[in-house]
């Protein structure tokens, strides 16, 4: 029988996947479409994304669901497809692993908007929204949700509660930390930092804390937040970090850290003591490959 997800990370590190967003543009998604709507009208093609990381070695999977609350969707004029769009996001990772065993990790992101009164949605719609994306995760049969890339704790929260009222088996909160001008430190956008957003998940009954994407966070900066995180808490942690700095070519941002690059910040992250580790932007099933090698190798040495 299969381990939850909380108990596996206990025994060892997990390894998880990489980019999705920038994987789907490679298939043929284009800017500003919704890609989510991708795993009703083009499962397929969701589906060999995420075969290529379970290829690569990862043990868990984010649903391609990230903009899979009722706001995000509505942008697209997808709203009634909200149930629909997050189950088939379930199964569509699901199928991903085959026979192998891996863990179906609910993606939630944010609503895309601010709450009033500096923004034009209530707290009432974004709990709904996010009640209604972590029920249809739940329910489709998801091992955990994660409320990810998040930069304030009023949204962060509603996520948390969201997640446990869905009876989540596990609940994920995932801060995108930002490097100050000066390079000292990080923070969010919104001005958290990680013993703030460690202290705040804890009290809203995350069962991991987090981080991914931001600006400026590479691996190095990924385990100064592991470290920080430890320190502030006893729960297990997560980290996805971009594949390197952000670049600007043709007005576009990419990170083009290779594998080789970004895998030496691999082994670093696990004496930090992160539990799970995968990459956000920028990383491909190349860069998961050299983790998983990477992790094998470290967990091999340390039995
Ligand atoms: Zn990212």
């Amino acid at each position: 029988m299969k381990q939850r997800l909380l108990d596996a990370i206990r025994e060892h590190a997990l390894l998880c996947d990489g980019a999705m967003g920038t994987q789907l543009m490679g298939a043929g998604l284009e800017q500003g479409n919704c890609g989510e709507a991708w795993n009703l009208t083009q499962p397929e093609r969701v589906l060999a994304i995420q075969r290529g990381y379970v290829q690569a070695g990862s043990d868990c999977l984010l649903t391609n669901t990230f903009g899979g609350s009722r706001i995000m969707l509505n942008r697209h004029s997808h709203a009634d497809d909200v149930v629909r769009v997050n189950a088939a996001g379930v199964r569509i990772a699901r199928e991903a692993f085959g026979d192998r065993v891996g863990y179906v990790i609910g993606d939630i992101g944010p609503f895309g908007g601010l709450m009033e009164p500096y923004g034009d949605f209530t707290e009432a719609q974004v709990r709904v929204a996010f009640g209604e994306q972590a029920q249809a995760l739940v329910d489709a049969g998801s091992d955990a949700i994660i409320i990810e890339t998040q930069t304030s704790l009023e949204e962060l929260g509603l996520g948390l509660i969201a997640a446990r009222e869905a009876g989540a088996p596990c609940v994920i909160g995932s801060m995108a930390y930002d490097v100050t001008l000066d390079g000292s430190t990080f923070r969010t956008m919104m001005g958290i930092d990680p013993e703030r957003a460690a202290a705040f998940m804890e009290e809203h009954g995350a069962d991991i804390v987090a981080l991914n994407c931001g600006t400026g966070m590479d691996m190095n900066r990924a385990r100064e937040a592991v470290i920080r995180y430890r320190r502030a808490t006893g729960l297990p942690v997560m980290a996805q970090p971009n594949a390197g700095q952000p670049k600007l070519v043709d007005m576009k941002v990419v990170y083009d850290e290779t594998p080789e690059e970004m895998v030496r910040g691999v082994i670093p992250l696990l004496e930090a003591g992160a539990s799970i580790i995968g990459g956000c932007c920028g990383s491909t099933p190349d860069h998961i490959r050299a983790f998983r090698h990477a992790m094998d190798m470290h967990l091999a040495a340390n039995r």
